[in-house]
């Protein structure tokens, strides 16, 4: 209610003074009307006995004198405080009265009307007061004096004057003890003035760390002193929280960083890019602008991670992640996605013709081998790229439509790239269906065998190549080529392996019964992911005991990159299937290990001369000089050779020419179904073909 102390402590000071100064003037009013009462009793007493004495005098100097009494006891008229006064003789007769003239009858009503019933001495009544003096001595007594004084008038008379004095000097005392206290109550009050003042200069400017300067014993001083140690309080408690705030910060920084960064190479992560991949393609949609992709991992990254160990796996990846950075325009974003996939993000140019520089550049500074821990390693890159209209900017299909395409790269032989089409999707859809389909297309006895006859030099059939085909409900006859890497991948090819080889060996007695030949052979494709199968070589030998099938009927198939990814499994599988007496072929030979070194450690009959040295024979001298020579080389290691493909007459003469021991063809038959097969004859004379 009030903005200071001052002025409710003020007015109570005033009224308590107010208070004070009344109880004072009430007081010395009663003392001094008791007082007054008290001299007047005195003086009526006094002026009654000295006028009975005079009268006395008088009287009996000058006996019958009335005159001289009467100006005797008329000295009385003047006296203020007399009101009336009678001169009586012994007999209570009136010899002379002084009266005033303006008495209220009120001051003389308690006063008995006859004399001689008023006491002797002062007797008081109401506001009145009467002397009753004998005149001469009780033995002679001469008359009587009554004096009627007024007690009241007096009173008033001296309240008047009292008050006229006292009232200036109360006044003053009051104002001068008003003004004190207000200057103490100043002077008290200031240090607390001071006090919210510094409290309101902290409050606004939140400086905690300044300090009240009031130094006193008293109440304030404590409170200055409270409000300090507060201050300290809070000073450190703040110190306290900003410390805390700062950890969480950097906290928050360093949780930030993990989140988006990428620890070994430093480069943003996938949820960085993805987040900004996300912003970027909502942009581009509303500016009806496109964005280019380029998706890439390594080749052969696994292998290395497994052969080398992990530690040069980072290595590579931390080179690998400088080596782009240097090719990068500021402002293309970079990202590793985790494991070797690495994600590109060009800033402006979003031309195909400009995506496809950037993917040929990427994969040339690629050629260049890495030199780590004294090894010199060659890492290749697969390359994918996709653009934001293609995937109607949406972002994961962009990410998948990109990894459609970096697949389409490793498929085609790694250290390429592909721009990704439509159609891949299809594709892929397929690809999914199929791997999908595999193990209800085994229970539904969807897939079906097709056997294609290898010749030797004079045109006898001495065998055949088991070629499976999936009789697909929807998609009609798929082929091999499409569906066992789908099944490698998915980790389904040992079930269409052992379905394989269970169908050749319920097939076999009609086959050997139609080619009337004991050393007859059908030919079983293996898959290089069989060969990791411990339990194969069980199945094979259960499946012939049960089946009553002589292994000498039966070859195997075997790639040569199958083969040498896992020497040492392959060799030990392998001179098992050998001994029981199964023969082993090498499958596609020449198309990929140049060294040819290993072929003496390994555990096989023949080799198959690759389809495309076969059919370039004709037109490359590079393919004649090959399957000569590998020809040549089988003879050396005492291995008989095998030829596929052969499509014409000319290819059989220089096969044949050249010493090669088998041949296997459309020209002599595809691969057809086995009731076909037995519908062939047993020999092929060059006539047919001339
Ligand atoms: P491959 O083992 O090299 O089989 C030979 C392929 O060449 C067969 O293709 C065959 O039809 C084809 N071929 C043979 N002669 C000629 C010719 O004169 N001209 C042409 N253009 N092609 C010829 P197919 O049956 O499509 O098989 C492709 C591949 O699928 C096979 O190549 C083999 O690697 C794999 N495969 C087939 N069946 C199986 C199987 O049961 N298991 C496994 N693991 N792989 C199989
Ligand atoms: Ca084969
Ligand atoms: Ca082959």
């Amino acid at each position: 209610m009030f903005k200071t102390l001052k002025v409710p402590i003020g007015v109570v000071i005033a009224l308590s003074m107010s208070v004070l100064a009344i109880s004072v003037a009430v007081v010395t009013k009663v003392e001094h009307n008791n007082a007054i009462e008290d001299i007047l009793l005195k003086n009526t007493s006094a002026l009654s006995d000295e006028l009975a004495r005079q009268l006395a005098v008088v009287m009996e100097q000058s006996p019958g004198n009335k005159t001289l009494h009467n100006k005797v006891f008329q000295s009385l008229r003047g006296n203020p405080n007399v009101l009336s006064a009678t001169f009586y003789d012994n007999n209570y007769r009136v010899l002379s009265s002084v009266e005033q003239s303006n008495i209220k009858p009120e001051v003389l009503s308690d006063i008995p009307n006859k004399p001689q019933s008023i006491p002797f001495g002062v007797t008081r009544y109401g506001s009145a007061m009467v002397a009753h003096q004998l005149i001469g001595s009780s033995l002679y007594p001469l008359g009587h004096v009554v004096i009627y004084v007024d007690v009241d008038g007096a009173l008033t008379q001296g309240s008047k004057k009292t008050l006229f004095n006292q009232v200036p000097v109360i006044m003053v005392v009051w104002i001068l003890c008003v003004a004190i206290c207000m200057l103490c109550i100043h002077l008290l009050i200031t240090p607390l003035t001071t006090l919210k003042k510094f409290t309101q200069s902290v409050f606004e400017s939140k400086d905690y760390s300044l300090r009240s300067s009031i130094v006193s014993g008293n109440e304030i001083g404590r409170l200055s002193n409270n409000i300090n140690s507060l201050l300290d309080t809070i000073e450190v408690e703040l110190l306290i929280n900003f410390e805390q705030k700062q950890t969480l910060v950097d906290q928050q920084e360093t949780m930030a960083r993990l989140a988006n960064f990428d620890s070994l190479t430093g480069l943003p992560n996938r949820q960085f890019v993805l987040d900004n991949l996300r912003l970027e393609l909502a942009r581009a949609k509303r500016n009806d602008e496109d964005i280019m992709l380029l998706f890439f991992d390594l080749d052969g990254f696994k292998g290395i991670n497994d052969s080398l160990g992990h530690e040069t796996g980072d290595l590579i990846l931390i080179e690998v992640a400088d080596r782009v950075q240097q090719l990068l325009r500021d402002g293309d974003l970079f990202a590793r996605l985790g494991g070797d996939e690495f994600l590109v993000l060009p800033d402006r140019d979003v031309s195909t013709a400009a995506a496809e520089s950037l993917a040929t550049r990427l994969i040339t500074a690629f050629d260049e081998p890495f030199e780590l821990r004294g090894l010199s390693l060659t890492v290749g890159l697969s390359v994918g790229i996709a653009n934001a209209t293609d995937a109607n900017y949406d972002l994961s299909e962009l990410m998948s439509n990109a990894d459609l395409a970096m697949y389409r790269s490793k498929a085609r032989g790694r250290g390429s790239f592909t721009l990704f089409t439509p159609d891949m999707v299809e594709s892929h859809k397929r690809k999914l269906h199929l791997a999908n389909g595999i193990e209800s297309g085994i229970n539904n006895d969807e897939f079906v065998v097709h056997y294609q006859v290898k010749v030797n030099n004079n045109g006898y059939i001495i065998g055949a190549e088991a070629l499976i085909r999936w009789q697909h409900p929807e998609f009609g006859l798929v082929m091999p080529n499409e569906f066992i890497p789908i099944a490698e991948q998915g980790g389904k090819i040992t079930a269409i392996t052992q379905w394989v080889i269970q169908r050749v060996c319920l097939d076999i007695p009609t086959i050997k019964h139609w080619a009337s030949s004991s050393t007859f052979r059908v030919s079983i494709n293996l898959s290089g992911h069989d060969l990791r199968n411990a339990h194969l070589f069980d199945f094979i030998y259960n499946t012939f005991s049960v089946n009553g099938i002589n292994p000498e009927n039966i070859e195997f198939e075997v790639t040569e990159s199958a083969y040498l990814e896992n020497f040492a499994l392959s060799n030990k599988f392998f001179r098992r299937i050998g001994n029981m007496g199964c023969a082993i072929a090498l499958d596609d030979f020449g198309t990929g290990y140049s060294s040819l070194s290993y072929l003496t450690q390994i555990n096989i009959d023949t080799l198959k001369v690759d389809r495309q040295f076969v059919t370039e024979i004709q037109t490359s001298e590079r393919s004649r000089l090959v399957t000569g020579a590998i020809i040549d080389l089988a003879k050396r290691l005492s291995l008989s050779v095998c030829a596929e493909g052969i499509e014409n007459l000319e290819q059989w003469d220089y096969l044949k020419l050249h010493g090669c021991d088998s041949v296997q063809g459309f020209m002599f038959s595809k691969p057809i179904p086995l009731d076909q097969l037995l519908t062939l004859k047993a020999q092929y004379s060059v006539e047919e073909f001339s």
